[in-house]
């Protein structure tokens, strides 16, 4: 089966990405940013009116043209294009400086090749020895992957209950399983975590597909899929969400029952002959201290003859990664820039449906293409509670006090502005448009107000990964601090967002709480922040403070327990 075959989702689809036709993808996209918010709440038309537009511009422009505003005929031909035949004129700024290989037909996930004609240049290069590493991993994907004779033998193996084969080095098949979970940008995040630990543990890396994860996003890796099938009766990949804190498997748990013994050096080991068919990583907000153990180079030289991991994380590990002893040196220098990691990972691996990219892009140059510059404001609230106008004013501060939008109407600026707002909520925007609506001539949009989160509907989480990219294409972000979903645009757009405190759901809201002050900090990277670092320095055998380690990982500005890769030189963005 060729590649394009292979991306059909596991689930039933809501989008078929590959076989859909310039005016399918156009009534997809009307059905996207149109079937919940507009056609239901009568606040907003200028939203929905701008949607239909968005929808009825790409039928007139029949194929558009790219944001510079070059056709984009240029690049390719649409009418001529085969599934079968990589584009011969695909440059090195399509394939992302050598980040992407040109083994996939335009047609069938047009986002791969497109992604950079929609963001600001860069000029953060991957090193060779990280494309070096993508290459090998796509190789062990494409030998491992599910329909290989190796996967297929590993999964009976697993089903069985046998521990690692004696064989497994030979082989050398062995996979991580990501299991995701809460919103998408969450999962995001986790699977960009979890791939990369797999490069440096050479392990595949196989994603829980069953939740709409073949709706969102394009098979990475040419040749073979990235997404788990199925699994039989006895598989103990059936039943993922069923793992957590309290699971025997667990790396902690096992670690304190008896089945990993440790020797005066400090060193562990199995203590049955062979490693055991798979371990589950707890890696979630909360988890304790064995598990956290995971950090470890002594503990990662346990798992690695462990055949299956599966991996549960809502969070960003990879700093955590680079405190981990045993992949520092490999991380080092495939990111010789370390604030470039996730903008690198997350350039590699996510690419958006046809559809969903389609979404996008149209409404990108119906409403923000026409403008000299962007300002995309992401607005998120997790007290329920609280007042939405304390969060407007905050916001309006921020804007205010950073000078990211004109205060007066200047008749002789020449520039013009538009403003995305993303939110769940249609009020922050009205009232921006109130403030703002007549200084910023580019206006002031919002593809969608979903009212609440629903992760895991497809169409759902459709219309947020389109505003996760179309945020990444702004030139200025705004975000609310501790949200994976605006941590998601700004590593993708390569964007310093001007963050605003946000207290966590978990945090009892007051009235009597004062404003933030100052009401946005700018973030010290455009790294996403890892929340749930632990603490543990495994040669001191004590708590450290990360802080101080080393000097590319500090704390977030608008978390502050947790950290993020920041850059050590000088480099712009
Ligand atoms: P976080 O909870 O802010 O860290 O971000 P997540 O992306 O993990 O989860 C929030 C989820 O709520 C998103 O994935 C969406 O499903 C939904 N959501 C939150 N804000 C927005 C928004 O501005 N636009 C859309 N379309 N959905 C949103």
């Amino acid at each position: 089966m060729g590649a394009a075959a292979k991306q059909q989702p596991s689930s039933t689809p809501v989008f078929s990405q590959s076989a859909t036709t310039e005016l399918q993808l156009e009534a997809l996209t009307r059905r996207l940013w149109l079937s919940r918010g507009c056609a239901t709440r009568r606040v907003l038309p200028a939203v929905c009116v701008a949607a239909a537009l968005a929808a009825a511009f790409v039928v007139l422009s029949a194929g558009g043209g790219s944001p510079n505003g070059m056709p984009a005929s240029l690049f390719f031909d649409d009418a001529q294009g085969s599934e079968d035949i990589p584009p011969s004129n695909l440059t090195a700024e399509h394939l992302l400086d050598g980040l992407l290989t040109a083994e996939f037909s335009y047609r069938s996930c047009r986002s791969r090749y497109e992604f950079d004609g929609y963001h600001k240049k860069s000029s953060h290069k991957p090193s060779p020895y990280l494309i070096a590493k993508l290459r090998k991993q796509e190789a062990l994907q494409k030998r491992c992957g599910p329909g290989t004779a190796a996967h297929k033998k590993a999964l009976q193996r697993l089903e069985s209950g046998e521990g690692a084969a004696a064989d497994v080095e030979e082989d050398n098949c062995r996979y991580l399983v990501n299991i995701s979970f809460r919103g998408l940008g969450n999962r995001m995040l986790a699977i960009a975590s979890a791939f990369l630990y797999a490069v440096l543990t050479e392990r595949v890396l196989l994603v829980d597909g069953g939740k709409d994860v073949a709706d969102l996003f394009c098979e990475p890796f040419s040749g073979a899929t990235w997404l788990l099938p199925p699994a039989g009766q006895r598989s103990p990949l059936r039943h993922l969400d069923d793992y957590g804190m309290e699971s025997k498997e667990s790396l902690g748990n096992m670690l304190q029952s008896g089945a990993v013994v440790a020797s005066a050096d400090g060193n562990v080991s199995w203590s049955s002959p062979r490693p055991p068919p798979y371990v589950y990583l707890h890696l979630a907000g909360g988890y304790g201290y064995h598990d956290k153990l995971f950090y470890c180079g002594t503990h990662q030289r346990l798992l690695r003859g462990v055949p299956w991991l599966l991996m549960r994380t809502d969070s960003y590990l990879v700093p955590g990664l680079f405190l981990t002893s045993s992949f520092l040196g490999d991380l080092e220098t495939m990111f010789p820039e370390k604030d470039a990691t996730f903008y690198h990972l997350g350039r590699y691996l996510f690419h958006p449906t046809n559809a969903v990219w389609h979404a996008v892009t149209s409404y990108y140059r119906s409403n923000l293409a026409g403008a000299d510059r962007r300002v995309g404001i992401q607005i998120r609230v997790f007290q329920e509670k609280q007042p939405p106008q304390q969060i407007l004013d905050q916001l309006l501060s921020c804007v205010r006090d950073e000078k990211l939008l004109p205060e007066i109407a200047a008749t002789n600026d020449t520039s013009s502005r538009a403003v995305l707002v993303t939110s769940l909520n249609s009020w922050y925007s009205d009232r921006i448009r109130g403030e703002y609506g007549d200084r910023v001539t580019g206006g002031v949009h919002q593809p969608s107000h979903e009212g609440r989160q629903r992760s895991g509907d497809p169409a759902h989480d459709m219309r947020a990964l389109s505003e996760m990219y179309l945020l990444s294409m702004c030139d200025v972000l705004v975000t609310s601090g501790l949200s994976t979903f605006g941590y998601v645009a700004q590593g993708l757009g390569g964007l310093h967002p001007w963050v605003m405190a946000r207290a966590p759901s978990w945090d009892k809201w007051t009235e009597d709480q004062a404003a933030p002050d100052p009401p946005c900090q700018r973030a010290l990277s455009v790294e996403p922040c890892f929340h749930s670092p632990s603490y543990y320095d495994c040669a001191a055998r004590r708590d450290v403070d990360l802080d101080k380690l080393v000097p590319y990982i500090r704390r977030c500005v608008d978390v502050s327990w947790g950290i993020k890769l920041v850059n050590e030189s000088s480099s712009q963005w």
